[in-house]
């Protein structure tokens, strides 16, 4: 498959263009809003092609996009590129606004294009395991999780994230959906309502660097999660709880397949055994599957709407102190 990258950014550079390539891929064209900049990151990666406008793609063969701009900027580019009919994936959030990243679904389903989101957490080993042994009902009736997702920025992202609210800055947008779609594709389920707190600590400008919340889900779980851009030394980790076990993965939501996965009941406790296999590229394996109508893990657009829905849920109860009901648009939560 041939594929045009929409920007010249560090998650297309340092994972997406391998990601592509190990799938037997081919990345044509970089487009970039600065011509010097797609031209850099073109001969950087190998790439034969660099643009500053979209319009370019219309004569390169091009079969599937993969937009990786600012979030502000996805809609543009998914709605060129359905009108093209091309398949897209999208990085996450979708955009800033649940109405926008409907639209997005809306062109992509029109046209009759596969729209993925690239929420790449759910490719990693342990969340396949933990799905898995839920599904398998080792665990009992679900009770409780706990997703401890509070980073630090790297210098090199220091950017807009903390500064720009119209391009989707904030810790919420940017990791809040990443566990919402986690939650979903280990429970099944979307949550009904979320309460929480934001905070900033002096990393960011105007917006918020930490938020926690709490998830109560149709089944009657409640979900605890932590988001933050602050915390240089903090572990990340993923746990589900249930009467009969629980499940507690460290580490499972970094970029690479990194992390332990241990599982616990009354016969004790052992550690499940987790692959190695880079989650991006397994991301775009699933997107060919999607796109072959095979089974398939990938999140797609509609989980990246229900996912940035999640999360504005979240800054809406931050803004309110109340407690807010997820709107899901389109389908029922
Ligand atoms: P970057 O800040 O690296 O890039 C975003 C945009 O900023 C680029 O498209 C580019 O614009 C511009 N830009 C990049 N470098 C420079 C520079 N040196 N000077 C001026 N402008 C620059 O963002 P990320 O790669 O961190 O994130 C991009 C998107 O990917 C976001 O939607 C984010 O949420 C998502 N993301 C997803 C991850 C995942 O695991 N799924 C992980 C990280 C990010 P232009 O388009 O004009 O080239």
């Amino acid at each position: 498959m041939r594929w045009a990258f929409i920007g010249a950014s560090t998650i297309a550079g340092e994972w997406m263009v391998a990601a592509v390539r190990s799938a037997g891929d081919e990345v044509v064209v970089v487009v970039s809003g600065d011509l010097a900049r797609a031209r850099a990151f073109a001969n950087s990666h190998g790439i034969a092609h660099a643009a500053a406008d979209e319009a370019a793609l219309a004569s390169l063969g091009v079969d599937a996009i993969y937009i990786s701009s600012t979030n502000e900027k996805h809609e543009a580019s998914v709605l060129h590129a359905a009108s093209l009919g091309l398949h897209v994936l999208c990085e996450k959030p979708l955009a800033t606004s649940l109405a926008a990243a409907q639209r997005m679904v809306q062109a992509c389903a029109r046209a009759g294009v596969v729209m993925g989101t690239n929420h790449h957490l759910r490719h990693n080993s342990a969340h396949r395991q933990m799905r898995d042994k839920i599904q398998q009902g080792a665990l009992g009736r679900l009770v409780s999780a706990r997703v401890n997702h509070s980073v630090y920025l790297p210098a090199h992202l220091q950017g807009w994230r903390l500064k720009d609210k119209g391009a989707g800055g904030g810790v919420v947008l940017d990791i809040a959906v990443h566990n919402a779609d986690s939650l979903a594709f280990l429970l099944g389920e979307y949550p009904t309502e979320v309460v929480a707190m934001t905070s900033n600590s002096g990393m960011a400008e105007g917006m918020e660097d930490n938020a926690m919340s709490v998830w109560r889900f149709p089944s009657g779980l409640t979900a605890f999660t932590h988001q933050g851009f602050n915390t240089p030394f903090a572990d990340v980790g993923l746990e589900v709880h249930g009467t009969q076990g629980s499940l507690k993965g460290v580490g499972i939501l970094h970029q690479g397949p990194d992390g332990r996965l241990d599982f616990k009941n009354a016969q004790g406790e052992q550690a499940l055994p987790l692959d190695q296999v880079d989650l991006y590229s397994r991301g775009v394996q699933n997107f060919h599957r999607a796109i072959q109508g095979l089974p398939h893990d990938m999140a797609d657009g509609q989980a990246g709407v229900r996912s940035l829905a999640v999360a504005l849920a979240v800054l809406e109860s931050a803004q309110t102190g109340r407690s807010v009901a997820v709107q899901y648009p389109g389908a029922a939560a």
